[in-house]
């Protein structure tokens, strides 16, 4: 899977990109993720970016040339920055203001070939740029961030996991809280030793029993998705049943 990141600071992902889970991802030729400045995309001797909102208020704004061509020339290309053929992709702006990110939005975002995330600053995007690309709008939560990077990150973070290859054990991602195993918080884990400061790992996990085993954690699982998020439940059975398997 592909994910081209169009924002004004490509830095912020170099960390990000280098280690662990993504890294293996990437090494392994299961994702790609090419950084694209949208400052590239600027014309004039101080490349702006930005600029005052017409009708004046507090900060800048977007401007929208270098915005759409970027977008449009991120469109067109392959891999790498190859010219094509290419897919265009899926083309989502991440926004406060938009569709709220969640797990089946993960879900659904993972099958796609290529994603384009571009990533706002300041006050966020002049409104042409919504009108002339028509992009998804996602916001991953109700609360302003600084830029679109980190947002960035949280979906790539998500969708990654749900690759095929990407993770150990493909069950873990299904059996994960919200995913399509039940859409429910995932039960309590335990690991070694069995016994700290005097808190004993439950018997049942010890025993080998692998149905005993299955209900203690369905229980658990359904206890502390009623205490702390009484709202999973509330949700319609089609809602909690598993999704068939995609082809
Ligand atoms: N003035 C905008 C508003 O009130 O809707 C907020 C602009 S915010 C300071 C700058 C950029 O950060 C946005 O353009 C967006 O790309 C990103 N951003 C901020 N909060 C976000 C969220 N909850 N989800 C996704 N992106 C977000």
């Amino acid at each position: 899977m592909r994910f081209d990141v169009l924002t004004l600071f490509p830095e912020i992902f170099s960390g990000y990109l280098s280690q662990s889970l993504l890294k293996l991802a990437i090494d392994r030729g299961l994702v790609r993720v090419d950084l694209h400045n949208i400052r590239d995309w600027a014309k004039g001797k101080h490349r702006p970016v930005d600029d005052r909102p017409f009708g004046g208020g507090p900060g800048m704004v977007l401007k929208p040339e270098p915005v759409v061509e970027c977008v449009e020339a991120v469109q067109a290309m392959g891999a790498g920055g190859e010219p094509g053929p290419a897919s265009p992709g899926r083309l989502i702006l991440l926004t406060p203001q938009g569709r709220r990110f969640d797990q089946r939005v993960a879900e659904e975002l993972a099958v796609s070939d290529r994603l384009l995330l571009l990533c706002g600053r300041y006050e966020g995007f002049d409104q042409r740029i919504y009108d002339l690309l028509s992009p998804e709008e996602l916001s991953v939560g109700d609360f302003v961030l600084n830029g679109g990077e980190v947002a960035a990150m949280t979906i790539i973070d998500a969708v990654v996991r749900l690759l095929p290859g990407v993770l150990g054990d493909e069950n873990s991602s299904i059996e994960d809280s919200f995913s399509r195993g039940n859409r429910l918080l995932e039960h309590a884990q335990y690991t070694r030793p069995r016994e700290y400061r005097g808190l004993a790992v439950p018997e049942v996990l010890l025993g080998g029993n692998h149905p005993d085993i299955a209900d203690w954690r369905q229980r658990d699982s359904l206890d502390r998705t009623r205490a702390r998020r009484q709202d999973l439940l509330e949700l319609g059975d089609d809602d909690r049943r598993p999704d068939p398997p995609q082809d």
